[in-house]
């Protein structure tokens, strides 16, 4: 990937955590005014010819290992996560479709009345003719999160690129939000990632990135337009690779 301005993509996968759509201090799992906002910006650079595929996570109806951790048995509260994300991928399309951005909701748990089944190669189609794709529902399996499903499905498109949308600017040495010192990463590997135990992605989603040379870019969604920005390749965030 050339290290100038801005990097030539042509097919993208973002990941959204499921606390993006919440509006900080709501008790409201899902904010509309957010989710437009951040339907605009992916029309934005979908206007630009780019094809985007999207993951959406789950954590702000429900997370696995926190209910797991509270007793309840880990496979069935792993479950129930990734019907959040579908949840959260029903209000991303309906947003999108409202601005007129065609939109497919692919989920790896079948549930035909509300969306398709998981079909690789219809996905790659989907794209092929300028439809957004969300990926719902995680990989289907317990155990996994929705950043390994960001690192598995941009693999199985052939996207160029992860993009992971965080609420820090990068990747730092050390939580900058506890340490001052923290020091903020231009470039890094997978495997500084995965020595240092960076908290950024989990170390199965790095690991299948670094086994499909797959980039990963870290960067803050909250800035203005940063979805956009990121998405039509402007060098944002931290950019993880094989050979930094
Ligand atoms: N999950 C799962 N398998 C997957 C993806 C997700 O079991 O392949 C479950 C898991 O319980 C997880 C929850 O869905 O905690 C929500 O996903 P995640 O925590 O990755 O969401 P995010 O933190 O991105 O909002």
């Amino acid at each position: 990937m050339p290290d100038d301005e801005t990097r030539k993509f042509k097919r993208v996968l973002i990941k959204l955590s499921g606390e993006a759509l919440r509006e900080v201090g709501s008790h409201d799992n899902i904010s509309p005014p957010i989710v437009e906002s951040i339907a605009s910006q992916i029309k934005a650079a979908h206007q630009s010819g780019l094809e985007i595929a999207v993951v959406v996570g789950g954590g702000n109806f429900w997370r696995g290992i926190s209910a797991s951790n509270r007793g309840m048995e880990r496979a069935t509260a792993d479950y129930m996560g990734m019907l959040a994300t579908v949840m959260n991928s029903l209000a991303v399309q309906s947003m999108l479709e409202g601005m007129d951005v065609p939109t497919r909701v692919q989920s790896a748990i079948k549930m035909d009345n509300v969306a398709e089944p998981f079909i690789r190669r219809k996905a790659m189609r989907h794209l092929e003719l300028g439809r957004v794709v969300i990926f719902a529902a995680g990989t289907g399996n317990p155990f996994f999160s929705t950043d390994t499903t960001a690192a598995l499905r941009a693999s199985e498109i052939s996207a160029d690129v992860v993009l992971k949308a965080t609420k820090v600017d990068g990747i730092y040495d050390s939580d900058p939000n506890k340490n001052p010192n923290a020091v903020r990463y231009e470039r890094l590997t997978y495997q500084e990632a995965l020595t240092r135990q960076l908290k950024v992605m989990d170390a199965t989603a790095f690991s299948l990135c670094q086994e499909n040379n797959m980039p990963i870019v870290v960067f803050d969604m909250n800035g203005p337009d940063n979805i956009r920005r990121a998405l039509t390749g402007e060098s944002i965030g931290t950019i993880v690779t094989n050979d930094a």
